[in-house]
């Protein structure tokens, strides 16, 4: 009997049955281990470390703001992005440990056997610096990358895998935390800190639909009229024990957790409705300016969501400016641009917002349809001794006026930070020297009371101060 039929077929049932195997406990695009091959596989390499009577590790990575990048660069850059970290971390990882793709820019790694915890430190500081290298995508674009790295040791920190997990996660969060690029050891106080972390935003996901949240604003004095011209809108969460929380808390968290679409549309309900109100009030000239994160801007009928709150608020669309990050605009969307030009057909501005800390491109800096960039606080932190920060926000100005954009400066402290910025020709200054954040009735008595000009401890420079400084920064220059 001939037989070759049947077992060539077989052959195809073995094929395919391992080829469906391989998927389920595969990550489709970096070809890692997925989470359930990670779930299934860390009970054992724990037994074994027992056994063994060696250390283990799990270290949780996770990329810093690579949710930016694919909300900004797009999702294909995205993707090679993470191939490429997935090809770093198997390169610095020994042949015989376990590396998986958990989700999204999630990674894990286990370090089956070890002994001093020096050498997975050491393992560790490799691959964060690994990942820090620039990568070349196949477009010939680099882009630079961080992560952030937190590990749990057996048995020290846990001995169950469950409990592993949650302690490299814990120190994970810390390593975020503590800014881009970090590696973090588990410690008992994460613990709590993760604990209050889920807590948080658990109250976070109720306060929004309790509407808990108020708006700030912040005033903008503007030079060339000495009176503020503007105001910027910063969100505040009421909080029922923790009292006033400050938004670099909660909006990441927003993000994270999916919640910023909803707490953004809170915001712009309010803004819009206290629009009217300044209009109502007699300041119809002054610009409420709104921050509005990448993910709102890319939702699906943001621009409907707009138009209907203008219409119901009897906002006045002119006077809103919305302020969105430089990689928000440099986009690679294609939707982006069309989303821009209907919210400024029904009335609305833009303003680069923290401009200097993006990856900003100059030549495209001229075709975007903006009228404002805010420089960012860190450049004018430094300003009048750092001579690089000085330089850099002159050729701001300069290149401002060619192009017929309004230049904002935040975070204006100093009377010395301030002359510097009006001699220096900026349009307008916006810090706690002037006025910080303030509820809606506070800012309305500042306008109300003839405090529309600066306060009177703004000293207007002399001709002779203003060219001091002019010359002291054509020197840097
Ligand atoms: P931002 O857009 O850069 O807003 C300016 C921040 O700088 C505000 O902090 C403001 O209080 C603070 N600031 C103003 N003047 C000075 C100064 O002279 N010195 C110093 N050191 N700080 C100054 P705030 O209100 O805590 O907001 C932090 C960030 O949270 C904002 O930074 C913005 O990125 C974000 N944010 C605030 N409200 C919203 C919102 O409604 N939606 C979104 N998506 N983000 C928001
Ligand atoms: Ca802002
Ligand atoms: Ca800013």
């Amino acid at each position: 009997m001939d037989i070759s039929g049947r077992c060539a077929a077989e052959k195809q049932l073995i094929k395919a049955r391992d080829y469906l195997q391989h998927l389920a406990t595969h990550d489709e695009l970096t070809g890692l281990p997925n989470r359930r091959s990670f779930n299934e596989s860390l009970p054992n390499f724990i037994v074994s470390a027992r056994r063994g009577g060696y250390k283990l590790g799990v270290v949780m990575l996770d990329l810093d703001q690579f949710k930016g990048i694919n909300d900004t660069l797009g999702h294909d850059i995205g993707d090679e992005l993470l191939i490429g970290v997935a090809l770093r971390l198997t390169d610095t990882v020994k042949a015989g440990d376990f590396v998986a793709r958990l989700a999204g820019d999630e990674f894990v790694f286990v370090i089956k056997s070890f002994h001093r915890l020096v050498e997975l430190e050491a393992i560790c500081e490799k691959v964060r610096r690994a990942v820090a290298e620039p990568f070349v995508l196949g477009t010939g674009t680099e882009i630079r990358a961080s992560a952030s790295i937190g590990l749990s040791v057996y048995p020290t920190d846990g001995t169950g895998a469950q409990e592993m997990v949650k302690c490299a996660d814990a120190a994970m969060y810390q390593a975020k935390v503590s800014g881009a690029g970090c590696v973090k050891i588990f410690n008992q106080a994460m613990g709590r800190a993760q604990k209050q972390k889920i807590r948080l935003e658990q109250d976070l996901r109720s306060s929004v639909v309790d509407k808990k949240f108020e708006t700030w604003y912040q005033p903008i004095y503007q030079c060339s009229s000495n009176s503020y011209s503007s105001v910027e809108v910063l969100a505040r969460w009421r909080h029922p024990q923790r009292g006033i929380v400050h938004p670099e808390t909660f909006i990441p968290l927003a993000e994270d957790c999916g919640v910023i679409e909803s707490l953004g549309y809170l915001i712009l309900e309010k803004a819009f409705k206290q629009q009217h109100q300044l209009t109502e009030a007699g300041y119809e000239q002054v610009n409420v300016s709104i921050n509005i994160s990448p993910q709102q801007l890319f939702a699906a009928g943001f621009v409907d969501t707009v138009k209907s709150l203008l219409e119901r608020n009897q906002t006045v669309a002119k006077r809103i400016e919305f302020e969105v990050t430089e990689n928000t605009l440099f986009d690679q969307h294609k939707e982006i641009n069309s989303t821009i030009g209907r919210l400024q057909a029904l009335g609305i501005q833009f303003a680069i917002d923290d401009f200097g800390t993006g990856y900003s491109s100059f030549s495209r800096l001229a075709k975007l349809p903006i009228r404002k960039i805010k420089i960012d606080q860190t450049f004018i932190k430094g300003i009048p001794n750092n001579k690089k920060n000085l330089a850099i926000v002159k050729a701001l100005i300069t290149m401002g006026k060619d192009l017929g954009i309004c230049i904002v400066a935040e975070g204006v402290e100093t009377q010395e930070q301030f002359d510097y910025l009006y001699a220096a020709g900026c349009d307008e200054i916006q810090g706690f020297l002037l006025a910080g954040p303030m509820p809606i009735n506070t800012l309305v008595s500042v306008l109300s009371s003839g405090k529309r000009s600066a306060p009177a401890h703004v000293t207007r420079v002399s001709k002779q101060l203003a060219s001091a400084h002019i010359d002291a920064l054509k020197e840097t220059v």
